[in-house]
């Protein structure tokens, strides 16, 4: 690396080369080390499919499964001769209905088969006590990804005359006259726009505690006199429902001015245009392909995926979990498993000295910190248990009468059954949130849980073949942004019992919320190149980043051959990333991570250690004075 590059620009300096050779694959958004990662566990995972179909005497019972699904996704000749016809099933359903009473009588059907519906429930654990699950309530999203899409005139009359356009080619392949389409979409887009004002911004959904409203059932029935809320919440548990945490409070105050008779007719649009696209893609091939035009649009995706990657994603994504497994128990050994978990060890060890030396925080809350990091379950690999519906599909191929739809909506009534029997239970903490053949790793703040799994430990994030230092600015820096979690601006709200609950003394609390406030200063209105950064929605990662990097360089610095060029260059090597200009600028709206160059150089900057290793100046674009640093964890 050139010295005047590493000074200017360190992230260029390690992923300069990678980034001009790259391409952006024609059927994605962008790529970066996690794609390349995922790419490859695709191709591993279409190989095996296909030997699998060949010869499927050893698999077990939900294998075969998911290859006789499969069969299904990728016979496009079957396909494309059913056309649109699968699809009546849910049109009939919808055109059935003709004012809120129909909606009442059919609503525990649709919510069950996830056919879609402006309002739903959902069962989750209790924020305020995690040993059990309780019913959360919540709005549809928006046609576009975020409320502020809809208060810039410009970008608003832009993305809606961009999904009128690409929604009146679907609808049209659907079979709609002329007519009926221009109807469809007004009446849809009408609906929407009555969302708009009681639907959250991103960065309000990013500070997730704010989901958590509890109202009685009297406070419900008096917000909701148009529709028996509470009747169809106790008809999907099976139970009495004495209360429901509301997520969107301002969505539940407007309910009875939104969900009216009067707004039936553009409400059942709204319904037939959503389920329109939603459903796309079980469809024939150009219909699938119209059902993603926007996303695509949306995201500077130039083509859809074809049809073989298509078919093996469609089936993938209904059986993740199994075949997850398959992938973790194959390719992740028993010895990796252990290497991992020490590592992770190491890195809650480290953070708890830390805590321990920490000098802005009482000793009082010091001790409530490392009682919660004592109990942080680590979860590597792949699970020890899969959700229990699998073990309930019954997939009936198209000789037997069934097509994709009907595949789908049964699968959804199985799972969806399981979740709402959930309800006022306590969770089952081995099932995991994400299949161990995902390249990505997360923390779980009602579980005080973090989980890696197997797909992630690869190179550059972790490899025996890498050296230690190496490993820890990759994997290390993961694991500890993942325990930083914790005690991120959500993650410190909830106690070592995972339960929402204010461990902090009012002095640590306001010296924390001061810190975070620095942090999203310090990365607010930062340049892109594609728009600037917003500081508020990427808090909570920034936050993160900013303790991984601290407490995997710690650890790397334990090791006698440390060697921090090693480490740094790690660190930006995982960040590299080229994405479509569009993508970039959706990322900047929506993501609560920020973008892959302000995470490596950034962070960087705001450590002591990489200024005075590679001698960084106040003259140097890396430069950061040290009274702008923000040091949390
Ligand atoms: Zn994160």
């Amino acid at each position: 690396m050139k010295k005047e590059e590493v000074n200017t620009n360190f992230y260029e300096a390690v992923n300069g080369e990678w980034i001009e050779k790259t391409v952006i694959p024609g059927d994605q958004p962008s790529v970066s080390a996690f794609l390349e990662l995922h790419l490859g566990i695709e191709k591993t995972l279409m190989d095996l499919t296909a030997e699998w179909e060949k010869d499927q005497a050893k698999l077990n019972g939900n294998l075969k499964k998911y290859i006789k699904y499969y069969q299904m996704t990728n016979d496009f000749d079957k396909r494309n001769e059913l056309g649109t016809k699968p699809f009546e099933l849910i049109l009939n359903k919808i055109n059935q209905l003709n004012n809120l009473k129909d909606l009442d009588s059919v609503f525990e059907e649709f919510s069950l088969e996830s056919i879609e519906l402006p309002f739903g429930f959902m069962v989750m654990q209790d924020f305020m006590n995690s040993n059990n699950q309780i019913l959360y309530f919540g709005a549809t999203d928006l046609f576009l990804p975020d409320t502020s899409y809809y208060l810039d005139e410009t970008k608003k009359s832009q993305l809606i005359g961009l999904f009128t356009m690409t929604t009146k080619q679907l609808l049209t392949l659907y079979g709609f006259s002329n007519e009926e389409v221009d109807k469809l979409i007004q009446e849809a887009l009408a609906f929407d726009e009555l969302l708009v004002p009681v639907t959250k911004s991103s960065v309000e959904k990013a500070d997730y505690v704010k989901m958590y409203n509890p109202l009685s059932k009297k406070e419900v029935e008096a917000l909701t006199k148009n529709f028996d809320l509470m009747g169809k919440a106790e008809t999907l548990v099976k139970q009495v429902v004495d209360k429901l945490i509301v997520m969107n409070p301002d969505f539940v105050n407007a309910f009875d001015l939104i969900i009216t008779e009067d707004n039936f007719s553009i409400m059942k649009s709204w319904m037939i245009v959503s389920n329109a696209i939603k459903f796309a893609s079980d469809l024939s091939d150009d219909i699938r392909i119209a059902g993603g035009a926007f996303r695509r649009a949306l995201s500077g995706t130039k083509e859809a995926q074809n049809k073989k990657k298509y078919a093996f994603n469609q089936a993938y994504n209904r059986f993740g979990q199994v075949v997850g497994l398959h992938y973790g128990e194959t390719y992740f050994g028993p010895v990796a498993k252990a290497d991992v978990k020490t590592m992770v060890l190491e890195m809650i060890g480290i953070y708890q000295e830390r805590i321990s030396g920490n000098t802005w925080l009482n000793e009082e809350t010091k001790e409530l910190a490392k009682k919660k990091l004592s109990t942080l379950a680590v979860h590597v690999g792949y699970p020890d248990e899969l959700p229990p519906y699998y073990d309930f599909f019954d997939i009936s191929s198209y000789e037997q009468g069934s097509d994709l739809i009907k595949e789908r909506l049964a699968m959804n009534k199985i799972v969806n059954a399981h979740n709402y029997k959930k309800y006022n239970k306590e969770p089952n903490r081995n099932i995991w949130g994400m299949p161990a053949s995902m390249v990505n790793a997360y923390y779980n703040p009602s579980n005080n849980q973090i989980v890696f799994p197997a797909a992630i430990l690869q190179e550059p994030y972790y490899s025996l073949k890498q050296s230690a230092s190496e490993n820890f600015g990759g994997i290390g820096a993961v694991m500890a942004h993942e325990i930083s979690h914790a005690f991120d601006n959500n993650g410190a709200k909830f106690d070592e019992l995972s339960s929402l609950n204010n461990w902090w003394t009012k002095e640590d609390l306001e010296a924390f919320d001061k810190k975070a406030k620095d942090m999203i200063t310090l990365f607010d209105g930062l340049e892109t190149g594609f728009g600037p950064c917003n500081g508020e929605l990427t808090v909570s990662e920034n936050i993160a980043d900013s303790g991984g990097i601290r407490c995997a360089f710690e650890a790397s610095k334990k090791y006698d051959k440390h060697s921090s060029d090693e480490f740094f260059q790690n660190w930006a090597r995982v960040w590299r990333n080229k994405a479509s200009i569009e993508y970039s600028q959706l990322l900047l709206k929506v993501d609560v991570h920020g973008p892959a160059i302000l995470r490596a150089n950034m962070q960087l900057s705001n450590l002591p250690e990489f200024q005075e290793f590679y001698g960084i100046t106040e003259k140097d674009k890396m430069y950061l004075p040290k009274d702008k640093m923000v040091s949390i964890w």
